[in-house]
């Protein structure tokens, strides 16, 4: 199977940019979360202070009153009505939390204490009214008597009673159980109000830190796959590109072909340069062949002969030379022509070739020369003598065959020397000295040098 190098980068590149863009989102959200996370903080701080407010502002209508009906001092008045009529702290706080729209309960509970404050509101006005009736402020125009006490009708019962009684009838109202039982009850509903502000508070605290823990964890799984992603891409870059080209390089050195590869670029450029070096190979062979071998017959030239006698110089083995002259080829040349007599040499390059083994070499080593040295011949010189004789005969034999298909009449002398210690120079004199022997005696057969 092939891999596509460059559907696998753009894979990746897809892989990794999308990956990029989560992270991107990721850390641009964070502040996004953190602000929200502050954002409830100040909240919380905002809505619990406003429970406390109410609270406060409460105590601090309680307290004025309870002053005003100890020590009748107009003061106390004042201030309690600038926190009813101006500073309005408990309506404020009110406002807080309706704002919320989370803290519904909250708010209600808020609201009833708010209706429990304004009832004790009417108890304190009515203490404060009584305050006013004892000391005369009512009666003395330098006191604006404030809208809320003006409009409290007292008895005429109440009316006749005397400072003392009226005073301790004032504070007795603000120590009464019913005013401790309002307070409580107030109280109480802050108290439902402030819890159910916390649980909303802690409830949105805890969102929070589930989301921010779960961005955290995204962003580390992101960051986990970003590097997973590279480490694969780096692996597959590894596998398919450099082991590639190494096992390239490695076979360029040995001046061998290509391997295959998975990565289809680098196949194509492998196929590509393998069909170069079978190409290169061939006429490298077509060089070499023409180098070594004889034009004319196809046997190896002199040249290349010598080059292989001299390696079987190392051997230790039983090697045999035959020396082979075609009898009177000037003649036949003379007589049948240039082209007949290189028909002839092709015959009996042809011939050799078929009778001598293929660990044997046939060689043209002159015009109408020839020699053929047989390797891994038997130590048993007889056995090899007879050997070559029943070579000598089927060569003589094929020889004539050839003449009777139409080859000019053509014999051949040849001169045989046998080593038993590998290849020696002496050889070639003594296959030499042979072979003048059959010249000498006639031509037309062969002789072992003795
Ligand atoms: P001998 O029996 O004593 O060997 O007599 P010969 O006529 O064969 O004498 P020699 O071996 O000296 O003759 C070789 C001749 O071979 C001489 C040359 O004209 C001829 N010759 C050499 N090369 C070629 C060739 O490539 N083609 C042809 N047709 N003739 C060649
Ligand atoms: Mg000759």
């Amino acid at each position: 199977m092939h891999v596509n190098l460059k559907k696998i980068s753009f894979l990746f590149l897809a892989i990794i940019i999308a990956l990029s863009a989560v992270l991107f989102f990721e850390a641009i959200n964070v502040p996004a979360r953190f602000q929200q996370f502050s954002k409830n903080t100040i909240q919380f701080q905002k809505v619990g202070q406003a429970a406390v407010s109410m609270q406060e502002a409460s105590d601090y209508l309680t307290d004025e009153s309870r002053l005003f009906a100890i020590t009748g001092e107009w003061s106390h008045l004042e201030n309690y009505f600038t926190e009813v009529e101006t500073s309005k702290r408990r309506e404020k706080a009110l406002d807080i939390i309706r704002n919320v729209n989370e803290l519904g309960e909250s708010a209600k509970c808020l609201e009833l204490a708010m209706e429990e404050s304004k009832k004790l509101e009417a108890l304190e006005c009515k203490s404060m009214k009584l305050v006013v009736a004892a000391k005369g402020y009512d009666k003395n125009p330098a006191y604006k008597i404030p809208q809320a006490i003006a409009d409290i009708q007292l008895s005429d019962q109440e009316l006749a009673l005397d400072f003392n009684t009226k005073m301790a009838n004032a504070w007795l109202i603000l120590f009464s159980q019913q005013y401790f039982e309002m307070k409580k009850s107030i109280s109480k509903y802050r108290s439902s109000a402030v819890e159910e502000i916390f649980k909303y508070s802690i409830g949105l605290n805890r969102k929070n830190a589930i989301n921010l823990r779960a961005a955290f964890q995204k962003t580390i799984a992101v960051i986990v796959l970003i590097v997973a992603s590279s480490f694969a891409f780096f692996l597959i870059v590894m596998f398919l590109v450099i082991n590639s080209l190494y096992s390239f390089i490695d076979s360029i050195k040995k001046n061998q072909k290509l391997k295959a590869v998975h990565a289809k670029e680098l196949e194509l450029l492998r196929q590509t340069y393998n069909e170069m070096f079978d190409i290169a190979m061939e006429k490298q062979n077509f060089l070499q062949k023409q180098a070594e071998h004889d034009e004319l017959t196809g046997l190896i030239n002199r040249t290349a002969f010598k080059t292989i006698l001299k390696a079987l110089k190392e051997s230790q083995e039983t090697v045999a030379f035959v020396m082979i002259d075609v009898d009177k080829f000037k003649e036949i040349n003379d007589k049948y022509g240039h082209p007949a007599g290189d028909k002839t040499l092709k015959a009996v390059a042809q011939i050799l070739k078929t009778i001598f083994r293929s660990t044997d070499y046939a060689a043209r080593i002159g015009g109408d020369e020839f020699a053929v040295v047989l390797s891994k011949c038997s130590d048993d010189m007889e056995k090899t003598k007879r050997m070559i004789s029943e070579k000598m005969e089927s060569l003589f034999n094929k020889m004539k065959e050839e003449c009777a298909k139409g080859l000019p009449p053509t014999t051949l002398s040849c001169g045989i020397a046998i080593s038993g210690n590998g290849w020696t120079e002496s050889l070639v004199n003594e296959a030499d000295k042979a072979l003048y022997l059959v010249k000498r005696d006639g031509r037309n057969g062969y002789k072992f040098a003795d």
